[in-house]
């Protein structure tokens, strides 16, 4: 469980004239689930790179828990994050490309084992483990993707539209599972989509962003039912 805090953040890339993102301020509790959303370009993936580590931050703070963590590294932040386009390793069974995190951290040979199998059960993996990415369909490879960061027990987990480039049963399938997980790892999560009916089911919060700034924060019902 982690609290999480950007205060008064910008970014601003390299040669771009305006801010990406602008004067984001927020405040995420402990196991909270927010969800970002918000037209194409409107900065929910640089505000995500930034929290992963993955991105610069321009101006501002980012904490965790009570720390500015602007300058810790990204494998040094206790933070998980799954992409759109699961980046799952082709060569590797999803075994290994779920243990590979643990690995590079040098954990015990023993305890990958037990995490990883903890993971594939909760998942639905168990019987795929031995197998490549080649060999499952979309839903299996996102369950990987997720498997990968769940066998961390990341204090945060970060989606970047991770079921969009499923079709819209497993969509609703996978929505079902990340709600169960959520349930289960009591983590923080913050989560990003274009999906209005993912953020209702999935939010605590609904952060909605435009051209780089927050419009509104609130409950699903606050935010589609004002005005
Ligand atoms: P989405 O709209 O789904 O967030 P995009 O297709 O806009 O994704 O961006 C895909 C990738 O391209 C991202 O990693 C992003 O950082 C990068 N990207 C987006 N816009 C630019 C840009 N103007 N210059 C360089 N890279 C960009
Ligand atoms: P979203 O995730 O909401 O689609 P992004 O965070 O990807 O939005 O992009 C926010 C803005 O930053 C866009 O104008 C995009 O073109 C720009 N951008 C994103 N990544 C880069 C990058 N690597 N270099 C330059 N500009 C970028």
């Amino acid at each position: 469980m982690a609290e999480i805090k950007l205060e008064n953040i910008h970014k601003r890339y390299d040669n771009a004239e305006d801010d990406a993102v602008t004067d984001f301020n927020l405040e995420v509790e402990d196991n909270e689930f927010i969800v970002f959303v918000g037209p194409s370009g409107c900065g929910k993936s640089t505000t995500l790179r930034m929290i992963a580590g993955l991105e610069e931050i321009t101006e501002g703070d980012l904490y965790i828990d009570d720390d500015v963590v602007n300058d810790v590294a990204p494998k040094d932040r206790d933070i998980a994050m799954v992409f759109q386009n699961y980046a799952l390793y082709p060569h590797m069974t999803v075994f290994d490309n779920m243990a590979f995190g643990l690995k590079l951290r040098k954990m015990p040979k023993n305890e990958i084992k037990e995490r990883v199998d903890h993971a594939a059960e909760m998942l639905g993996l168990t019987d795929l483990l031995d197998r490549k990415p080649a060999a499952l369909s979309g839903g299996q490879r996102q369950r990987v993707a997720l498997g990968r960061a769940v066998v961390r027990s990341p204090k945060v987990f970060l989606m970047d539209e991770p079921l969009s480039n499923l079709d819209a049963k497993l969509r609703v399938h996978m929505r079902t599972e990340i709600a169960k997980l959520h349930e289960k790892l009591e983590t923080t999560m913050i989560y990003v989509t274009h999906d209005q009916t993912e953020a209702m089911t999935l939010a605590d919060r609904i952060v909605i962003m435009e051209a780089g700034v927050i419009q509104q924060v609130g409950s699903p019902f606050e935010v589609y039912n004002s005005p």
